[in-house]
């Protein structure tokens, strides 16, 4: 592309980083106040670290695995690891009681032996999608969010998503009245007035101006409008339309009849958006 400045030819080069998660981290990853035994075996781990990592925790005196974080010393896990064992943050650290869904291991107590042989109840301390309650620290609506999944930025390229969003913007404007009305040739609404009665050969007058006049008509303007003939004869109004800034609606006023002022030579001096109402 050519450079801005220089106008000569530079190459450009993009990266992009998508994100596909972000996960808000907190000190509970690391905060082990027991100082309970832990296995890290980290990537890379031999199968037989991950296999330890996994068992140990489970492991009971006979070497068969009989723990499973019960809150007795028999049954609580031996230590912890991060395969599956990271239960790190005193239970107590939270304010809600454990979760009923044994499937749900972020929200429950599970009993571990500390270094002495003691249990301790503790709680998952991995990423959770909603933090389980902590006292005093609450947004108004919700415990605490950690993670938020990140819209796939890929269908913004996409053709047929482009053309969805844009007709879904045509239906939520303002235009789009109009942008249908001539998309699919529907014939355009008229605006009917109605005269008040005349003060002779009491009579009063239809007249509509049509749709393609209203669409152009400018507020602060004026248009001429001819009546429908009632009594024997028509009148050419000029109809000043204001736009109410309060409302947003429009309002009419009659401005002049056939050159003679407002009112008519037959008595009619305004005009209404029904004819019960003059
Ligand atoms: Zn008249």
């Amino acid at each position: 592309m050519p450079d801005p400045l220089t106008g000569g030819m530079v190459s450009v080069r993009y990266t992009y980083a998508i994100p596909l998660e972000i996960v808000y981290r907190t000190p509970l990853s690391s905060w082990n106040p027991f100082d309970l035994d832990y296995l890290d075996y980290y990537t890379p781990a031999t199968e037989a670290q991950r296999i330890e990592a996994l068992q140990r925790p489970q492991r009971g005196p006979n070497g068969k695995l009989t723990r499973n974080g019960g809150l007795i010393p028999s049954t609580a896990y031996n230590g912890t690891s991060y395969y599956g064992f990271f239960y790190w943050t005193p239970a107590e650290f939270y304010s809600d009681t454990a979760a009923s869904d044994p499937a749900d291991t972020s929200g429950a107590v599970v009993g571990v032996l500390d270094k002495q042989g003691i249990v301790r109840k503790v709680r998952a301390s991995g990423h959770q999608i909603i933090m389980s309650g902590i006292p005093n620290i609450r947004t108004k609506l919700r415990n605490i969010r950690q993670r938020y999944p990140i819209h796939p930025l890929a269908g913004d390229k996409d053709v047929g998503l482009a053309s969805a969003r844009a007709l879904k913007h045509m239906f939520t404007t303002k235009q789009s009245e109009v942008l249908l009305q001539s998309e699919l040739n529907i014939p355009s609404s008229t605006l009917p007035f109605w005269t008040n009665p005349s003060t002779i050969a009491r009579h009063f007058h239809r007249m509509n101006v049509v749709g393609s006049n209203i669409d152009k008509w400018v507020s602060n303007t004026t248009t001429m409008v001819t009546t429908e003939q009632e009594n024997g004869h028509t009148h050419r109004l000029r109809i000043l339309r204001t736009l109410d800034k309060s409302t947003g609606e429009f309002t009419y006023q009659q401005i002049d009849c056939d050159g003679l002022g407002q009112t008519c030579a037959d008595g009619h001096s305004k005009i209404c958006l029904t004819d019960d109402l003059c």
